[in-house]
């Protein structure tokens, strides 16, 4: 094989190489990513936090209705029980019952209300649960999925790895090294002639160098420096 298919064939390994690498980085960066379920999860959290609070406004309330109606009782018993006979007194009792009265109307619907805000906290809550759930689910696939992907271009990049050794062995450390230097300059080394052309320039070669090109020599183009690999 002349040196230039040698060192295109390199190339082609080692574009193969780097492209995995970077699926296999891609792939890494998502093996590690649980934000969307540390999201959901507080969502699901405040969601909780939210219901307990209401749930707590919830039975204060009911306990300030509790206490009043005690109060309510009582001075309806006095009102009522004939043992309090002075008009005066009497009057301010009535007065007394028709403001509890009305302060318990303003608590019954203050009640029911917060009972109102605590069942549309307990949906809140019920389809937080749900969506973290089938997050979860989502993401365990996923995760599944990726540690596959990841171990198969491990081993991708295993074979590549020692087909590139077996392939630049034979080459001359001189020619790797103006090849591995032309790869970091230019991203690729060498360039394939196509119609008198060179592919990485796009410039028609001199038919001088198309000659040494199809003899099989090591050959740069005049123009971007790229070794010449004529298909
Ligand atoms: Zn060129």
């Amino acid at each position: 094989m002349d040196i230039a298919r040698q060192l295109y064939q390199l190339q082609e390994i080692d574009l193969e190489i780097e492209s995995d690498e970077k699926a296999l980085n891609g792939v890494v960066v998502r093996l590690s990513d649980n934000r969307v379920i540390l999201e959901a999860q507080g969502r699901l959290t405040s969601a909780e936090r939210q219901l307990d609070e209401l749930r707590k406004r919830q039975r204060t309330a009911e306990q300030e209705t509790e206490d009043l109606v005690v109060k309510l009782t009582t001075a309806e018993g006095q009102l009522y029980g004939g043992r309090i006979q002075n008009p005066k007194e009497l009057a301010s009792l009535q007065h007394e019952v028709e403001l509890f009265k009305a302060k318990r109307s303003r608590l019954d619907d203050g009640v029911l209300a917060i009972m109102d805000e605590v069942e549309r906290a307990e949906s809140g809550l019920a389809a937080a649960a749900t969506a973290l759930q089938k997050l979860e689910t989502a993401w365990n696939q996923e995760q599944q999925a990726l540690t596959a992907e990841a171990a198969k271009l491990r081993s991708k990049l295993t074979d590549l790895t020692q087909q590139r050794q077996s392939l630049s062995a034979g080459v001359d450390p001189t020619v790797a090294g103006v090849y591995d230097k032309l790869r970091k300059q230019k991203g690729q080394a060498v360039a394939r002639v196509e119609q008198g052309v060179c592919r990485g320039c796009r410039i028609s070669l001199p038919s001088s160098d198309l000659q040494q090109v199809r003899s099989g020599n090591l050959v740069y183009c005049s123009s971007c420096g790229r070794i010449l690999f004529l298909p």
